[in-house]
């Protein structure tokens, strides 16, 4: 992680965290730290996303409250700096969870959200050439997400991503997908999860985590357990934060490194890289 990286993190958990202490929802708290990670351009998300093989950038994000169980999601959506806020909208603003493709920025354009510009590709693959080059690759500066727990015991999970490295236009991951990417139950937990979002989705990562820990088995060992069990089964690659409607928390990686923190309101926030 760098210096300037591991500072915006650090800002990120500031933001989210007054927000809680004074008073205000998890589900804010979470997307409003995520609009500061998305904000930076130094994180694979909004101004920082990757683009697709097409020259293109196509975004996902996901947001959830563990109180009523709402959620709302976008998936390969483009030109806007905050995925998250039109996650958020869609929960909000609609009675659906998801919205994909160019009606998914169609919606995010009606309600004005901040334009994310980004120059025309400079050179165009073939559809052949894409196909031979694609292949999934986690790239080192990764998706980000947020999980919280406001005063009332609710718990919400987010996050927000440019997809990963070699990806054919229009592929989506785990983040836009409810019980793979993000989950949130106050009978169980919160989770965000980061990785190739090909492995985290065929085992629906962040439900079965929510599933373990409402069987209560503690956060800790419900993440090592459940991202052992995506290295066994099917050779993936992820980290996740957990976050219990009791406030017990892990930030737990089977990748070499996951940049992360936290912030219970004492000292300085906590940032770092790995988490043991
Ligand atoms: N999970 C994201 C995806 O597969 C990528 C990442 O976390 O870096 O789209």
């Amino acid at each position: 992680m760098t210096a300037p990286q591991a500072a915006c993190l650090q800002a990120a958990l500031q933001v989210g965290y007054h927000l809680l202490d004074r008073g205000g929802p998890a589900l804010v708290a979470v997307e409003q730290t995520i609009r500061v990670l998305e904000q930076s351009g130094l994180f694979n998300a909004g101004k920082g996303a990757r683009f697709q093989l097409d020259g293109i950038r196509r975004m996902d994000a996901s947001i959830m409250e563990g109180h009523g169980l709402r959620a709302g999601a976008v998936a390969s959506v483009e030109g806007i700096v905050h995925p998250i806020t039109a996650a958020r909208m869609v929960m909000e603003e609609t009675d659906h969870v998801l919205l994909v493709g160019p009606m998914a920025t169609t919606f995010a354009e009606h309600f004005r959200l901040e334009p994310l510009h980004t120059p025309a590709p400079m050179r165009r693959l073939s559809y052949a050439m894409m196909l031979k080059r694609q292949k999934p690759v986690r790239n080192r500066h990764g998706t980000v997400g947020a999980v919280a727990l406001d005063r009332f015991g609710t718990v919400a999970a987010g996050a927000s991503t440019g997809g990963i490295a070699l990806m054919l236009p229009g592929r989506v991951g785990d983040t836009p997908l409810i019980g793979c990417g993000v989950y949130a139950d106050n009978q169980s937990g919160a989770v965000s999860m980061t990785g190739i979002g090909e492995g985290i989705i065929r085992i629906a990562v962040a439900k079965e985590i929510c599933e373990r820990l409402a069987e209560g088995k503690t956060p800790k060992s419900t993440a090592r357990y459940v991202l052992r069990k995506l290295v066994a089964r099917i050779r993936g690659a992820a980290g996740t934060l957990v976050l219990t409607p009791d406030g017990r928390f892990t930030i737990s990686h089977v990748t070499p490194r996951m940049a992360a923190g936290w912030w219970d309101g004492r000292g300085k926030p906590t940032v770092g890289d790995r988490f043991p």
